[in-house]
């Protein structure tokens, strides 16, 4: 199994990696652009969501304590005597979310309604220094309606708290301060009117929270059950409600790779990468076969030499080349003799054997520069570029010897082997086929003459010339069976 995934890595071009780095390369810049674009989008949609909900908790707040208006207005029609406070503050608490409204002649609680469960905050003074009492200061201050809390009640729970001052007209026309009105909430009830929670629902975590006057310390207003995440992404919008500051922040819940379609992108990518590898393995493996095929075209499928196609069409490029250099050339032709005995006499593929290691014998002599190939059968041929008649014959002859001087083990048999060798020259690459006839002829010759000998054409058609002393001619040791 380890072999195989070896063997399969090995296998994997690196055209195939290239292609499967560069295309996950690409799908990673697509993914992270759309990555990019949904925290934009989850950026506009966060700022709509907080300014949606920062709207309708201004809205809620608003709405209760501007009732304080009414407890001033009562205040001043009844210059200050309240006598019907009751009555007048019964019809203002008309929603759960308010816990009390009360009236403050000089700052010191008066009444309050409803007094049951709310009587220890008579006498109760604004203007003494307690916690909760900066915005009551900063009321008669600023003459105008104070957002506080929330902080915890003299009577106990907690409470968001607007406080109004009132000014009475003096006798002089002028505005003195009478004292403070105020509307108590409910806390944390109030808040159930904004509908935070569905934040949370959206996805999103959130955090409302305020500066503590009294302490200077970050005061917790609201938050989801998920803390809101503070690494990036957050957006943080202050609201103004009445004089007092909220900090509004929320961020998704998700981190990114949460994200379902991070997972689909990813998945995609690597599919992506995976097919471009595929295709550019196959094209390559594809390649591959086809210069396999090609090289197979011009191989002997036995001796793994050039074939005779091969030869005749790589001897032209050779020959017109030896022609600008202006060297001769000369073509070898060599035949096995008595070969059909040896296939009679040990079978056919002994005879194939024995025509591989002749075509092994043939190469080693050969210069590497030689064009060698099977011509067919036990036939083989051979283009010697750059050399003088003289050398051709030499080289004509080691051949001959490479091939007789030993005999050939085939299947711990020796068989004694020879070839005959006819030898012409090239003039042009036009004469080739021409020159192939010739030495053929000569090698015809050679043949004649008793074999395992080499014969050069001669022009003059007298028969062999050049052919080598008797004496090189030499006798197979062991004559082929049936020569
Ligand atoms: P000569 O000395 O006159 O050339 O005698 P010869 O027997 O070699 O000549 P001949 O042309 O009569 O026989 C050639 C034989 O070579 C015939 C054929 O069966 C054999 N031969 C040709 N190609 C192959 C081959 O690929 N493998 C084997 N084993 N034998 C082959
Ligand atoms: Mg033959
Ligand atoms: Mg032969």
């Amino acid at each position: 199994m380890r072999k195989r995934k070896t063997l399969l890595l090995q296998r994997i071009s690196i055209p195939a990696l290239l292609s499967f780095f560069a295309s996950l390369l690409l799908c990673g810049l697509i993914m992270s652009a759309i990555i990019t674009n949904k925290v934009h989008l989850d950026r506009l949609r966060m700022e709509q969501l907080v300014m949606e909900k920062s709207i309708k908790l201004t809205e809620v707040i608003h709405k209760l304590l501007y009732k304080t208006e009414a407890l001033s207005a009562l205040v001043i029609q009844s210059d200050g005597k309240v006598g019907n406070f009751e009555r007048v503050a019964s019809t203002l608490v008309d929603d759960p979310a308010i816990s009390n409204v009360l009236i403050a002649p000089a700052g010191i609680v008066s009444h309050v309604y409803p007094l049951r469960g709310n009587e220890h905050v008579l006498g109760f003074n604004f203007f003494q220094n307690r916690d909760g009492n900066i915005e009551a200061r900063m009321a008669k201050a600023t003459g105008q309606l104070v957002f506080g809390g929330p902080f915890t009640q003299v009577q106990g729970g907690q409470a968001l708290v607007g406080r109004l001052p009132v000014y009475m007209d003096g006798p002089g026309g002028d505005k003195h301060f009478w004292g403070l009105v105020s509307v108590s909430l409910r806390y944390p009830q109030v808040l159930d009117g904004v509908g935070l929670p569905l934040l949370e629902k959206q996805g999103y975590a959130f955090e409302i929270y305020r500066t503590n006057p009294d302490t200077g310390m970050r005061q917790i207003i609201a938050g989801s059950d998920y803390a809101y995440d503070k690494s990036a992404r957050f957006i943080e919008k202050s609201m103004e409600i009445l004089n007092a500051t909220w900090y509004f922040r929320i961020s998704p819940v998700k981190l990114w790779y949460w994200y379902t379609e991070t997972w689909i992108l990813l998945f995609i990518g690597l599919l992506v990468s995976g097919l471009a590898a595929f295709v550019v393995q196959n094209n390559h493996e594809l390649k591959r076969m086809q210069e396999r095929l090609e090289e197979m075209a011009q191989i002997d499928a036995l001796t793994a030499i050039a074939n005779r196609r091969h030869f005749m069409a790589t001897a032209p490029a050779l020959l017109s080349q030896a022609a600008r250099n202006r060297q001769r050339c000369f073509i070898i032709m060599l035949d096995v003799d008595h070969f059909k005995n040896i296939n009679d006499s040990y079978g056919h593929a002994a005879g194939d054997e024995a025509l591989k290691c002749i075509a092994m014998r043939i190469k080693k002599t050969l210069r590497p520069y030689d064009l060698l190939a099977r011509y067919g059968g036990e036939e083989f041929i051979i283009l010697v570029v750059g050399v003088e008649q003289e050398t051709a014959e030499k080289l004509s002859a080691r051949v001959r010897l490479s091939i007789c001087e030993s005999p050939i083990m085939v299947d711990d048999t020796p068989i004694q082997i020879s070839a005959s060798f006819g030898l012409a020259p090239v003039e042009s690459e036009s004469g080739l086929e021409e020159s192939i006839r010739h030495a053929d002829s000569a090698l015809y010759e050679a043949k004649k003459a008793g074999r395992n000998r080499s014969v050069s054409y001669s022009p003059s058609g007298e028969g062999p010339s050049g052919g080598l002393p008797s004496g090189e001619a030499l006798p197979p040791r062991t004559p082929p069976p049936g020569a």
